[in-house]
């Protein structure tokens, strides 16, 4: 039980890395809260955790809306007390290269994958730090650190989670709030899925070429990344601060001959 009696709050919760971060937690001992876009992902997330005998709950809130942050700030302290764990996993795809890409996709990419770790981190802060303990976990990527082909704006904005991650631990270590970034490579998820549909012709030959340029040979499995978060969410990581946490098959790091 290595979150024995946490309480936990993972964004995004009702699909993909935050649904599985969500089950792996609660196996843990976590107390979850599933935030989602929609009510029939987030509480198919809460029912799986509860058919285990795991402790959950499901608030709606769109982590673009400061209103929602906020509600579901109080919402969550309201049912377990506190927030020892925030998960800023939310986050949408956005194809293209600059010339490619609309300033309304710019926008809502940004809004989701950045505005929504402020404004979230924003809401749940305050709380942490008049109790100074708390754990912040934020959804980078690897591509925050390579050149991917069409992808300008996510890039972008996952390079900026990668920096705030670095400035909000700096703010925070006095409040004893550790904040640390997830970095994964391509991991298979609805949210790959569409990404492949959008962006090839033939998705299945493009999995072909994405497994090749990783050193596992495969892609990634939500899985893999909820055990990544697990080990940041957990005590086991107290002296881990400001880092990047790189789940991604070897495909930063590694060269192949
Ligand atoms: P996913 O399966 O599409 O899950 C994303 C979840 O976020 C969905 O449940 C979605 O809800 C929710 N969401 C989207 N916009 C939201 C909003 N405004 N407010 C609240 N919830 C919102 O994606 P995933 O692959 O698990 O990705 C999770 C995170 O990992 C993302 O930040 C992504 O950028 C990052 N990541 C993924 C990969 C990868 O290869 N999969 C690699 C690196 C980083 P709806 O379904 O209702 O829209």
């Amino acid at each position: 039980m290595r979150l024995a009696d946490k309480v936990t709050l993972i964004t995004g919760a009702g699909s993909g890395i935050g649904r599985s971060t969500a089950l792996r937690f609660a196996k843990e001992g976590a107390k979850v809260v599933v935030v989602d876009l929609s009510d029939e992902h987030g509480r198919a997330t809460v029912d799986a955790i509860r058919e285990n005998g795991g402790d959950a709950t499901f608030i709606f809130a769109d982590v673009t809306k400061w209103d929602d942050a906020t509600e579901m700030a109080r919402e969550a302290v309201a049912r377990y007390g506190r927030i020892d764990v925030l998960f800023n996993n939310a986050g949408i795809s956005g194809v293209g290269a600059v010339h490619e890409t609309s300033e309304e996709l710019w926008d809502k990419v940004v809004d989701v994958n950045l505005k929504g770790v402020f404004l979230v981190s924003k809401a749940v802060l305050p709380d942490m730090m008049a109790r100074k303990q708390g754990n912040i976990i934020n959804m980078s990527s690897c591509i925050a650190e390579i050149g991917l082909m069409r992808r300008a704006v996510y890039s972008a904005t996952k390079g900026a989670v990668l920096a705030l991650t670095k400035s909000m631990q700096v703010d925070y270590a006095p409040y004893n709030i550790r904040v640390n970034a997830l970095l994964p490579g391509t991991i298979l998820t609805p949210f790959v899925e569409d990404y492949l549909k959008n962006s090839y012709d033939d998705p299945d030959a493009a999995i072909n070429t994405i497994k090749q340029r990783q050193l596992s040979g495969e892609l990634g499995r939500p899985e893999n990344v909820a055990e990544a978060a697990l080990f940041l969410a957990s005590d086991e990581s107290k002296f881990v601060m400001g880092s990047p946490l790189y789940v991604d098959g070897g495909v930063v790091f590694g060269k192949m001959a």
